[in-house]
């Protein structure tokens, strides 16, 4: 029953469990194999002994202002709402991220947002031309340089964003999204119901699948592009965080919010603390004793199974291309996700990504 089906899919995490779900809710035969022993990719959780809830890779807020999105999500679990409040903590004080005006009025004087400057040839000049310098020095600067490990100035202009600051003082961090949560039973149990009725072959490498599975139709791979073709071009470069977990079995609350920053060099090489109960909803975290807070701090791994964030540099950007464009001439393969697109996909993207892909693939037009 499991030999060729319709379509094969290379990885359980949200970009193959939700291809996997619309593909099988049009009436087609999916299967997933996924190389690990346990579904979800980055975005498993599981429950600390103290009964509070862990994302394994980073806290993960889910927000979306589509509609169909948040539909999707919610016909699989139930969410408890959630904005996201993020502190920088320098000199002692914690700060919400995005500033506030007053906070740069207090620290630095008037200060009007200069005219927007095109063509800034990296991540320094691109900061600088949108914020105040101290601010550049302090909050975002010595920040990008711990999640890269390289200095601002050779980190692409791109990964520069709009400089957000807040006029009122709403601290949440994406105010502008309509629909925001987290699921109750966590992330895992949300894709476990998603590809529910689904055949998932765990511990299966989709080397060793791809010639007794070989589907009638394509095969959707969603691991890292650089690896289905060997390296032969050369690998391309991830960061991710080592996680050290802390129970405080006697503190009720430590932090203020769930994700404090670490910005500044001399404060040790940890990037953000994060406090899990926080994304709790405050009646069952009542019943919890105790407080688990985790330090993440930024490496450059070599194991796939811990790439966390793609490279944002010119080399790997060109790197990728190469790859994508041996990728585009693979007959019936379509290479998605964030590992399969070398792109980092907020969740609400990677979905919209996948819907986009399965649509396509449902009309009619194969390569997506
Ligand atoms: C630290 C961090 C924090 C984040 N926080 C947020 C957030 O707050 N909000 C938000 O919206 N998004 C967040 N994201 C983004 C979110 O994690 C991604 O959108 C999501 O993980 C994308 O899922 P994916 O399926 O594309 O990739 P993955 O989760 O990596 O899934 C790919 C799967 O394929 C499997 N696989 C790979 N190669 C093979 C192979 N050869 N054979 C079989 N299986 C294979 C892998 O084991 C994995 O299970 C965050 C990301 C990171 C890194």
């Amino acid at each position: 029953m499991l030999q060729h089906p319709d379509f094969l899919v290379v990885g359980a995490g949200l970009t193959g469990a939700t291809l996997a779900r619309l593909l099988a809710d049009a009436g087609h035969r999916v299967v997933v194999v996924e190389r690990r022993d346990r579904i979800a990719g980055n975005l498993h959780d599981s429950v600390h002994e103290s009964g509070i809830r862990i994302h394994d890779h980073g806290p993960h807020y889910f927000r979306t202002s589509s509609a169909w999105i948040w539909d999707f999500v919610n016909r699989f679990a139930s969410f408890h709402p959630f904005e996201a409040r993020i502190k920088s903590l320098v000199d002692g004080e914690h700060v919400s991220w995005p500033l506030g005006r007053a906070y740069i009025e207090r620290r630095i004087g008037a200060w009007q947002p200069p005219p927007r400057t095109h063509g800034a040839r990296d991540f320094e000049e691109a900061a600088l031309s949108l914020m105040p310098a101290p601010v550049y020095e302090t909050f975002v600067k010595p920040y990008n340089e711990k999640q890269w490990g390289v200095p601002a100035h050779s980190l692409s202009a791109d990964l520069c964003k709009r400089f957000d600051v807040r006029e009122d003082n709403d601290d949440r961090l994406t105010p502008k999204a309509t629909f925001q949560g987290v699921p109750r039973q966590g992330y895992a149990a949300m894709l476990q119901a998603m590809l529910s009725g689904i055949p998932v072959l765990m511990n299966q490498h989709f080397r060793a699948a791809s010639d007794w599975l070989a589907p009638k139709r394509l095969t959707f791979f969603t691991g890292p592009i650089d690896e289905y073709f060997d390296y032969c071009d050369g690998r391309l470069l991830y960061r991710a965080q080592r996680r050290a977990h802390r129970w405080l079995p006697d503190t009720d609350l430590h932090q203020p919010c769930v994700q404090v920053n670490n910005p500044l060099h001399e404060a040790g090489p940890h990037i953000r603390t994060i406090e899990w109960k926080h994304l709790m909803p405050e009646a069952y975290r009542q019943r919890i004793t105790g407080t688990v807070l985790t330090t993440e701090t930024p490496y450059t791994p070599d194991d796939p199974a811990e790439y966390e964030y793609p490279f944002p540099d010119a080399a790997n950007q060109a790197l990728y291309r190469r790859y994508r464009e041996r990728a585009d001439a693979v007959p019936n393969v379509v290479f998605c996700g964030r590992l399969g697109e070398y792109r980092y996909l907020d969740m609400d993207q990677a979905i919209g990504r996948a819907q986009t892909i399965a649509n396509r693939v449902l009309e009619g037009r194969e390569a997506a």
